[in-house]
């Protein structure tokens, strides 16, 4: 059996290794390193891939979510409202550019952002809702859109780890995460679903006046060659990265379709078993059943696959795991609103019920575009034994 690992870069490589490195040889050739050709050409691929009117590359995905704060023009004191459950770059902008980040619970299904929460914790200060579309799969935008409308808030969609999942209005309308709310942003970080071989990231919106704004801020707020009218920041994807992009963007749906298949093998395997809880698929992406992780419908993009272990032996089987070299993680280990730096008086332990018992049982098993059935079967065996017995 081939090693397994958490995340198989190296076997995706290899499978567009040709293209990869002629396209970073002509890179280094053309030396048009920075806002160069390919840089231009992936943000149009991009823009048609996701139906989105503007894609604006930086340098990283929590570079891309306080650009997008910074473009709509939040100030210190505005409250903005996100997920416990997350990765800390969400709170962590919202943080650094002085505005007040608002923790709220998840759901327990979806792991994503409750809207009932959400409801509860607006108030007059409250500027904008960030959704995170966790491990892959869409936070409910049909509630978040009507909550945003209805107190007049922005949506940020931080779609690190959505990128290729669609979203199913109950109109029955189907459009890409990161294309639904005022403004989105994405990370190409390489363990991403849409990974680079370095760092990069990229905000979208539909709103031409924003894009504008946006694209002056990513260049030290410049509009016009050295004439700065607001202050901006230095966030640019390269041209090595670009290229790389591009190589792989034409391959993401097929990428996403083997982490599906992946997923759906686990979920098999694990269903009935006692103790574990698999992911569930909201299934509004998806004309057919609910629950069923389907190939087609991308409602799901598993950039994790997430069990919840409910007899108390989580941590023992993440040793049990790391025993017969298979590796996991647990995403996340400790709620934010427990974080030294983004504790505040306003919360209420109470207020996190479900964030607070996923932590203690979540757990990520291997996940990427790679794996073959002996290891899953290898993978999901070693798990069942151990939390059958
Ligand atoms: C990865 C990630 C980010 C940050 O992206 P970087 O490119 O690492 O800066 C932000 N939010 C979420 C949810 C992420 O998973």
């Amino acid at each position: 059996m081939k090693k397994i690992q958490m995340v198989d870069l190296k076997g995706q490589y290899e499978q567009i290794k040709d293209q990869v490195d002629s396209s970073v040889l002509d890179v280094i050739h053309s030396t048009a390193f920075i806002n160069g050709p390919e840089v231009h050409a992936f943000q149009k691929e991009l823009e048609d891939y996701l139906d989105v009117k503007h894609v604006i590359p930086c340098a990283n995905g929590t570079d891309a979510l306080q650009i997008a704060m910074m473009g709509l023009g939040l100030e210190p004191g505005d409250e903005v409202i996100t997920a416990d459950f997350t990765f800390a770059a969400t709170v962590e902008v919202i943080a650094l550019l002085r505005l007040t980040p608002v923790l709220v619970d998840v759901d327990p299904d979806s792991f994503n952002i409750d809207p009932e929460a959400i409801k509860k914790a607006i108030t007059p200060k409250t500027k904008a809702i960030v959704p995170v579309h966790l491990f892959g799969q869409s936070a409910n935008m049909d509630e978040i859109m009507s909550i945003a409308k209805e107190h007049n808030l922005y949506v940020i969609e931080d779609n690190a780890q959505g990128i290729g999942a669609n979203y199913k209005f109950d109109t029955g309308e189907v459009t890409k995460t990161g294309a639904i709310g005022h403004v989105a942003s994405t990370s190409f970080f390489p363990s991403k679903n849409l990974g680079c071989y370095g760092d990069g990231g990229a905000i979208f919106t539909n709103d031409d006046d924003l894009a504008h704004t946006i694209r002056g801020i990513v260049n030290h707020g410049m509009y016009k060659r050295y004439h700065h009218d607001v202050v901006g920041v230095n966030s640019r994807l390269d041209s090595i990265q670009a290229t790389i992009l591009r190589a792989k963007l034409p391959n993401l749906d097929n990428y996403n379709n083997a982490r599906r298949a992946a997923a759906r093998k686990y979920s098999k395997a694990f269903e009935g078993v006692e103790h574990i809880i698999t992911p569930k698929v909201e299934g509004n992406g998806c004309g057919t059943d609910h629950n069923t992780i389907c190939d087609t419908c991308n409602c799901h993009v598993f950039h994790q696959y997430t069990l919840r272990i409910t007899n108390g032996k989580r941590d023992d089987l993440v040793q049990h795991l790391n025993d017969n070299s298979i590796p996991c993680g647990v995403y996340y280990p400790i709620p934010l609103h427990s974080q030294k730096a983004y504790q505040d008086d306003r919360y209420n332990e109470a207020d996190f019920p479900v964030t607070n018992q996923l932590i203690k049982e979540v757990i990520s098993l291997p996940m990427h575009t790679e794996l073959d059935d002996e290891q899953i079967d290898f993978i999901t065996k070693t798990v069942i034994n151990f939390v059958s017995k």
